[in-house]
């Protein structure tokens, strides 16, 4: 750097011999001066202005030594230089730093070599400014330019006609565009990625009248590939207030927009889960109206005028299966559930991406994965569902942060007591747990309820829980958990590391061979579903049964209470809308103690199982049952009564 000068150079030739006088032109000057010998660097004279600055007076100056002002990282460079001093121009301008009496300061000087009458260099002039505020700000600059350079985002200035003025790398970078395509070619930069010319001149207008525009645009690479963008333009402005440029941010958002795509996508998966529980209900119904009439057709004697109508009845149960099927399959295109072999760790890891992202930053993850786990034979989606809930749920257990942990392990079903497993089987261990708000005994009671939640005004579903305990039954695995009030949660899961067998299926000859067990007892028979009714009503009393229909729980009080003594026995069903069956229970095991009911349903949820439990009920058939089996229990609850 040049300081200028404001001194008619001088002639280094027609300088006086004595040194001395050397300095007389700059005794008032503002600027440093000071004049010292070459070699030995002793100050022979200072001016006012170096002696203000660096805090002595003027005399005290003479014979001291210049090196012990000089910063000692820039020493070696100061000194090298003097034998330039000895050739023409005489003369060298450079900047250091100096102690003065206000600390380190950078000082430009101006150095010129004083000679005497033959020539010789006998004094050096040093004439100089302090220049650390320049040299600081220009220092603050270049750290600027290279963090807008660096920068994760692109970053475009352009005239406020759109013309590119500077992009930095990253733009370059994003784009695939050279810098001479960017200011030689005519890329419409601000133009790009706005969905319509209505949208773009919307875009101009707002930005013209000196405001910030932002938003998602979703523009095209050099490639041809589109890549989302969050955008950000504002105007820059003069002193006078008159907008200059415009400065363009873009940040790419393309992996924040796939991962949106996956967790909505996930929350299909949730919906799903549900929405299959609810058909599996219906589906146990709908195959138990076929089994039983398909069981009543084969028994009929030929020609009998019933067998018509029974065969419609299973047509009508088998469109309605179908169109089960065809709603499933609308909401969700995969269409097959597959086990296939799953290896959990992947699949935590996977989903470690995804909470990253997605997660508060005042939620520590940590993951603890014991590799020594083999694949097991599951679909791979619902494990991923169960990973995925357990997390969601673990998050909201912590608005003010906390831990995270999601653990695996292998663990021989022999160790884990106390639990519903086969002790001759090892399990995959899951667990997930969080440090958060924890679970009061009454909530920790009702959580696999669907739909219950205590988030209500958060849009809880209340069906994490319950997709979780579906797909883990369904896996053959079991759930369990602690949780402490104020200190957090574990939930763990235990999936079978060889999947159980599937129960061997009937011979389809079987029943022919063994009717229903025949009787003579008044049946009350409580169900909502009139083809159930029919079919089992028609069984009993082929099977020699004094059959009593009710359609609902209040139709079933009604004859308890009325015409109790003539019936023998009750069969009743769980799911029905208004009176549930378990109401009707507890109405009759006051009313009537005495009477047997088999209580027969398709959704024992493990809640419900407690309940009939509590109740001292233990008399349970789940649908879909073939008839002979129902006979039978029927036949078992009498005699138990009876006994008892
Ligand atoms: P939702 O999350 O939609 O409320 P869930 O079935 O996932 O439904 O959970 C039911 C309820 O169980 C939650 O509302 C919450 O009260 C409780 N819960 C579940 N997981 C946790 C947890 N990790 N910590 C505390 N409470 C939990
Ligand atoms: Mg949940």
């Amino acid at each position: 750097m040049n300081p200028a000068q404001p001194h008619p150079k001088q002639d280094a030739d027609s300088l006086p011999a004595v040194p001395a006088s050397a300095l007389v032109s700059w005794a008032d000057s503002l600027e440093l001066a000071v004049l010292f010998e070459p070699g030995a660097n002793r100050v022979l004279e200072v001016n006012r202005a170096f002696a203000r600055k660096f805090g002595q007076p003027g005399p005290a100056w003479v014979g001291h030594d210049m090196a012990a002002l000089i910063h000692p990282e820039d020493a070696e460079e100061w000194t090298q230089a003097f034998p330039r001093l000895a050739r023409p121009p005489f003369h060298i301008a450079r900047e250091h730093r100096w102690q003065t009496a206000q600390g380190w300061r950078w000082i430009a000087w101006e150095e010129t070599a004083v000679r005497d009458a033959e020539g010789e260099v006998c004094a050096v002039r040093s004439i100089g400014r302090d220049v650390t505020k320049h040299r600081l700000a220009e220092e603050h600059f270049r750290k600027l330019a290279q963090a807008v350079e660096q920068a994760p985002v692109s970053i475009v200035l352009t005239t406020p006609g759109g013309t590119p003025q500077y992009v930095n790398s990253r733009f370059t970078e994003v784009t695939g565009f050279t810098l001479e395509e960017i200011f030689e070619g005519q890329i419409p930069l601000l133009r790009d990625g706005h969905p319509s010319e209505a949208a773009y001149r919307h875009f101009c207008a707002l930005v013209a009248s000196g405001k910030k525009w932002s938003g998602e645009l979703c523009s095209k690479r050099k490639n041809g590939t589109e890549a989302w963008e969050l955008v950000q333009v504002s105007p820059i402005r003069n002193h006078l207030d008159e907008i200059t440029y415009l400065l363009c941010m873009r940040e790419d958002i393309s992996e924040r927009k796939a991962l949106e795509d996956q967790l909505r996508q996930a929350q299909k998966m949730e919906s799903l889960g549900t929405l299959a529980g609810g058909i599996a209900h219906d589906f146990n119904n709908i195959i138990s109206i076929i089994r039983g009439f398909t069981e009543l057709s084969l028994i009929l004697p030929p020609g009998d005028p019933r067998l018509a109508r029974y065969l419609g009845s299973v047509h009508a149960a088998a469109v309605r299966a179908a169109s089960l099927v065809s709603q499933i399959l609308a909401f969700s295109r995969k269409t097959e559930v597959a086990y296939r072999a799953v290896q959990v760790n992947d699949q935590v890891r996977e989903l470690a991406g995804l909470f990253s992202e997605t997660f508060p930053r005042n939620i520590e993850q940590c993951y603890q994965l014991d590799d020594s786990i083999e694949a097991f034979a599951a679909d791979p989606d619902q494990i991923r569902q169960v990973l995925m809930n357990l997390c969601v749920n673990a998050r909201d257990a912590m608005p003010e942060g906390g831990t995270l942990t999601i653990a695996t392990s292998r663990v021989a079903g022999q160790t884990l007591s106390g639990l519903k497993v086969d002790p001759a089987q090892d399990y995959a261990h899951i667990r997930v747990s969080d440090t958060g708000m924890g679970m009061a005994p009454e909530v920790r009671a009702r959580i696999f309820e669907p739909f219950f939640t205590t988030k209500q005004e958060h849009g809880g579903t209340g069906l994490g829980l319950a997709v979780v305990y579906g797909i883990v039954a369904n896996h053959h695995g079991v759930i369990d958990l602690e949780s402490t009030p104020g200190s957090g949660t574990v939930f763990h899961v235990y999936i079978p590391l060889k999947v159980r067998a599937n129960p061997p299926v009937a011979n389809p000859g079987d029943w022919v061979k063994s009717q229903l067990p025949a009787g003579t007892e008044r049946v009350l028979l409580v169900d909502d579903e009139a083809p159930i009714q029919e079919m089992l009503g028609a069984a009993l009393s082929d099977a020699g049964y004094r059959v009593v229909s009710a359609q609902d729980g209040t139709e079933a009080i009604q004859h308890i209470l009325t015409v109790d003594a003539h019936v023998d026995v009750v069969v009743l069903d769980l799911n029905m809308p208004r009176m549930s069956g378990l109401d009707v229970l507890k109405v009759m095991r006051a009313r009537s103690p005495e009477v047997p009911v088999l209580v027969i349903t398709g959704n024992l949820t493990p809640l419900v199982q407690a309940e009939l439990v509590a109740m001292g009920h233990t008399a349970i058939l789940e649908k879909p049952f073939d008839l002979v089996a129902f006979g039978r229990a029927l036949r078992e609850v009498i005699a138990a009564q009876a006994k008892g």
